[in-house]
């Protein structure tokens, strides 16, 4: 620290030139309270300002001890290193809770510097200082604010960070910090990434503006593949630059506020949910299909016998022409219009089968919901999954419902199959290609096969290897095939396949379509 100048330091030469009372009259009409005291502190002179701020007028404080002004709360180790510092001829600066002369305190911000004379000895020291005590309630305002928003903000339940322009995290809280703990990686990069690849332009976009987001949906897979949900908004704070280069031309920094929520367990509420409903529409599903093919398959069997009524009938009806009327006619021909009424009884009794609109469905998701669907069956058969899905999105123009019914069914046959085996390996493979107008969908089991001759015959309506004491009605495959039929595509059996059973299922993609 510089030394100070003693009264040997020689003045500037401007200095020397000004008059000695316009030193004087600086001081008296200064703002701060300035006084001089000897160098015990007791006060020789107090300007205006020390007047007005401290209540004290002139005769009232010459020949006072500074000390007048102590409220004697200010600890004692601070007048120490004051009297310490100036005793060093050193200047000292610092806060003291001082009392008016009326008893009301205010906090004064001191700096004392040491009067040094020709010999080096202190003579007098000077004391100016001003109320701060404004300054310092609204310096603790602001203090307690931010405590509190920071305790608020670190008990929150969703993990929240700010970001700088350069998206590197300034704040962040306790559930932030525990999410980060968690994925074993800066939570924000992965997040505002995924963000970014959901929403594209759109987010460039307000991000460039500095627009907030409002909640999103992100998947994240860990490291360990378990997939996380997070509900993650975006918002903007914008501060003023607080540097003195800013205070006539402002400058302003953009912050960006990160929220995420966990929702990674509504999900799998919503996942259950979603699959017990689409368990429940197939059921039903199968139900009215099931009644579908067995009245028309009743239907179709009654029609062969009314058919050879119908015959003889007619035979006989020739015969009357010939005048050989027999007495069994009439009672014949009402027999077989009363049939005819009980068919066509039958056939308004077949339900209709609810059409589903036609939309954009995704192989991929069709797919692994079947193997949500038919999971507990194959834990409980034991039987190894293997499921290679597409890769990218596996789109094509369908009834998502009837598609599920339709691979449920096949995999369903598989893991029979399977069963059937003793002994052996148990898998089930499941795959999905892409062709360039179509894909292709493998269900492998590792069951005894399709003999050869059966190929097509396991297609036909009530056609079952299994016998009537199994209760298969031999409706599936049929079922199976007329959806595929009115997906545009087919479903065959490989001849060539040695290790099982192999059903390929083909299903066009949309017209102009390409698998991205
Ligand atoms: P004191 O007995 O006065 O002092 C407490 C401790 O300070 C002592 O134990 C000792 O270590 C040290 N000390 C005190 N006087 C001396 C001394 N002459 N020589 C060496 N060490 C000493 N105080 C305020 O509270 N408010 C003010 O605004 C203020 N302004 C001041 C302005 C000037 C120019 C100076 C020189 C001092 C000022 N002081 C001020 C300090 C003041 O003089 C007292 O030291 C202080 O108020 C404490 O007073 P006290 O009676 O509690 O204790």
């Amino acid at each position: 620290m510089p030394k100070l100048p003693t009264s040997q330091t020689p003045y500037p030469e401007e200095l020397a030139s000004l008059p000695t009372h316009l030193f004087r009259q600086a001081v008296e009409q200064a703002a701060l309270a300035i006084s001089i005291t000897d160098a015990r502190a007791n006060i020789l002179y107090a300007n205006a300002a020390f007047q007005r701020i401290t209540g004290y007028d002139q005769s009232e404080i010459i020949g006072h001890n500074e000390s007048i002004l102590s409220y004697r709360v200010t600890p004692k180790l601070v007048y120490e290193s004051l009297w310490a510092q100036i005793q060093r001829q050193r200047p000292w600066n610092g806060l003291l809770v001082n009392k008016r002369k009326d008893g009301s305190r205010y906090l004064a911000d001191v700096t004392i510097t040491p009067v040094v004379n020709e010999e080096g000895d202190t003579t007098h020291y000077l004391g100016m200082h001003r109320d701060v005590t404004e300054v310092h309630r609204l310096e603790r305002q602001v203090q307690n604010q931010k405590t509190l928003i920071e305790s608020m903000v670190d008990a929150a339940q969703v993990a929240i960070v700010l970001l700088d322009e350069q998206a590197q995290p300034l704040l962040d809280n306790q559930e932030y910090k525990k999410l980060a703990s968690e994925l074993d990686t800066e939570p924000a990069a992965i997040l505002l990434t995924e963000l970014r690849a959901k929403m594209g332009s759109a987010f460039e976009e307000a991000y460039g503006k500095h627009h907030n987001i409002a909640a999103r949906e992100i998947a994240i897979t860990q490291s360990n593949g378990l997939q996380r949900w997070f509900s993650c908004a975006v918002s903007w704070f914008e501060e003023h630059d607080v540097g003195a280069d800013a205070f006539y031309e402002p400058l302003r920094r953009h912050y960006l506020l990160l929220t995420i929520q966990d929702i990674s367990e509504l999900k799998k509420q919503q996942e259950a949910l979603r699959i017990n409903s689409l368990h429940a529409l197939l059921s039903e599903q199968e139900r009215i299909q099931g009644l579908r093919e067995t009245l028309a398959g009743a239907v179709y069997q009654l029609e062969g016998p009314l058919n050879m009524l119908s015959a003889v009938a007619n035979m006989m009806e020739r015969r009357r022409d010939t005048g050989s009327e027999l007495p069994a006619t009439s009672a014949l021909e009402e027999a077989m219009s009363k049939s005819r009424e009980a068919l066509d009884t039958l056939r308004a009794c077949i339900p209709d089968q609810g059409e589903e609109v036609i939309q954009a469905v995704n192989l991929n998701e069709v797919l692994s919901d079947v193997l949500k669907l038919t999971t507990p069956n194959m834990l409980g058969a034991g039987i190894v999954v293997e499921w290679l899905p597409v890769e990218g999105l596996a789109t094509i123009p369908g009834q998502p419902a009837q598609l599920v019914n339709l691979f449920k069914q096949l995999v369903a046959n598989a893991i029979e199959a399977v069963n059937e085996q003793r002994g052996g390996t148990r898998e089930l493979r499941l795959s999905c290609r892409p062709l360039t107008d179509h894909f292709e969908v493998f269900i492998e089991d590792s069951g005894p096969g399709i003999a050869h001759e059966l190929r097509y015959k396991v297609f036909q309506p009530f056609f079952t290897s299994k016998g009537a004491a199994r209760q298969h009605l031999g409706l599936g495959l049929a079922m199976a095939q007329e959806v595929a039929n009115r997906h545009g595509g087919t479903i065959d059996i490989d001849p060539e396949y040695r290790h099982g059973c192999r059903v390929r299922v083909q299903l066009p993609r949309a017209t102009g379509g390409r698998h991205e």
